[in-house]
């Protein structure tokens, strides 16, 4: 069986997510294609957020669910489950984990 650590997989599907760029900000991201969900780095993240909405603030809480938790495509940790201004994310220090539709959900906030 061949390793693929060298591949960052999908944290729900398993399969290798595909490098993007976004309309919105041009954030790189990587999409799964099967789930579209969407992985981000945390610096590209901050400074699109920072570009879009130079006083918009994004709230932090944490949110206690019962599914387990998922891993970082990067370093395989488990991921912090929270939510961004109402959106449920998943962060590592590596990145942030959006389920479908849920980063245009948080651009969107940030915007209005
Ligand atoms: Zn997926
Ligand atoms: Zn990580």
């Amino acid at each position: 069986m061949p390793f693929r650590d060298d591949f960052t997989d999908c944290p729900r599907c398993r399969i290798a997510l595909e490098p993007i760029t976004l309309i919105v900000g041009g954030l790189d991201v990587l999409r799964c294609k099967q789930c579209d969900g969407m992985w981000t780095s945390l610096d590209d993240f901050r400074a699109l957020t920072v570009t879009l909405a130079p006083h918009g603030q994004l709230h932090e809480t944490f949110r206690d669910e019962p599914e387990a938790p998922l891993h970082c495509p990067e370093c395989k940790g488990e991921m912090t489950k929270l939510y961004l201004s109402q959106v449920p994310v998943d962060r590592c220090q590596h990145g942030l984990w959006f389920d479908f539709a849920e980063l245009q959900r948080v651009l969107t906030q940030l915007r209005d």
